[in-house]
């Protein structure tokens, strides 16, 4: 397939997403520590919408509370999936619970997670991390937030934050002071808007969130103005196809939006959201969207530079290139 030929870059993946019966049983195997039994895993089907993902969340519900040791293991298999995928950049959203509460604590242990990570990266794959800030955040949390993600945006820690939620009951407005101190401190905003709510949350996280990325952003699509509005500011949109249809943000992959994102040329990457969750993977991301909508190797190459240049870390590790011949597995060729 056509997609296999270009390197991919992922920008919207939460770590716990990740989880799934397979990742767990090679966990296992492997003599590491995993908290939920891999049998108990399911993902969730088509048709079962918000409720079948919070059920699955309560499926590995241990893991909501888990600490970055436990899930150093989730994050190493992970890593080894998308090097075989041919993705070369990724961006995943993590909680700050993993790491301890004090902030002196926070950062040594980020450091030493993020050591682990990189050793892991073998110079083919490069892996950053924003925190993930729930819009149900009490409002008491949030400035405790602010002072661990400042801490962290200095020592290089983390590279930008994302809000995740229910878009009707918590308005991105609540976060609007964290947006502005984040923002200066350097770090990207990434808010998840018109995934279940209106183009009215696109207007807001773009206003009041001064995003610099929409996650999901299927809703901007009832929207002329706001289509308008992505395309003249060059908005980054982050879809995630099989997750807007399990969640019920897509009614069917037909409907979907990103064809029309690409006949209007607009700024996007292709993402699983939670692959373990949602049973997808990058390839069959790709794969789905290459048959529905008869994207060639032009459209994947403008996706790989669209995404790359969207990314929240500047500094590239390695010399990462969208090359014209790309051969998935071959990704050392490309990267020095
Ligand atoms: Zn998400």
């Amino acid at each position: 397939m056509v997609h296999e030929t270009v390197p991919k870059v992922e920008l919207h993946c939460h770590l716990i997403g990740t989880l799934n019966a397979p990742l767990l049983r090679e966990i296992d195997l492997a003599g590491e520590r995993i908290l939920v039994r891999p049998e108990n895993v399911q993902p969730v089907g088509f048709g079962e919408g918000p409720q079948g993902f919070a059920d699955w969340l309560v499926r590995v519900e241990p893991y909501k509370s888990a600490g970055w040791r436990d899930y150093l293991p989730v994050l190493e298999a992970h890593m080894e999936r998308l090097v075989q995928q041919g993705v070369v950049y990724a961006e995943m959203m993590i909680s700050p619970m993993m790491f301890a509460r004090d902030t002196g604590a926070l950062v040594e242990e980020f450091a030493e997670f993020q050591e682990r990570v990189r050793s892991r990266e073998r110079g083919v794959l490069q892996v950053e991390f924003l925190f993930l800030v729930p819009r149900s955040l009490p409002d008491e949390f949030i400035d405790k937030d602010i002072a661990r993600c400042i801490a962290l945006a200095k020592t290089g820690g983390i590279c930008g934050i994302s809000i995740a939620g229910l878009e009707r009951d918590c308005p991105a407005s609540r976060f609007e002071r964290m947006f502005g101190v984040l923002k200066d401190h350097g770090l990207g905003i990434e808010i998840h808007a018109g995934e279940l709510g209106g183009p009215e949350e696109i207007f807001e996280a773009l206003d009041v969130g001064r995003a610099d990325r929409i996650g999901h952003g299927v809703a901007a699509f009832r929207d002329e103005r706001l289509v308008e509005r992505l395309c003249t500011e060059n908005v980054h949109i982050e879809f995630c196809p099989t997750s807007n249809l399990k969640m019920g943000a897509a009614r069917d992959i037909a409907s979907h939006p990103i064809g029309l994102a690409r006949d209007l040329n607009m700024n996007f990457s292709i993402n699983t959201d939670d692959p373990g969750s949602f049973d997808c993977t990058m390839n069959s991301e790709f794969a789905l969207i290459e048959s529905e909508f008869g994207f060639g190797k032009v459209d994947f190459q403008a996706v790989a530079r669209n995404s790359l240049a969207a990314r929240f870390q500047r500094n590239l590790r390695y010399d990462i290139q969208i090359p014209e011949n790309f051969q998935a597995g071959a990704v050392e060729a490309i990267l020095v």
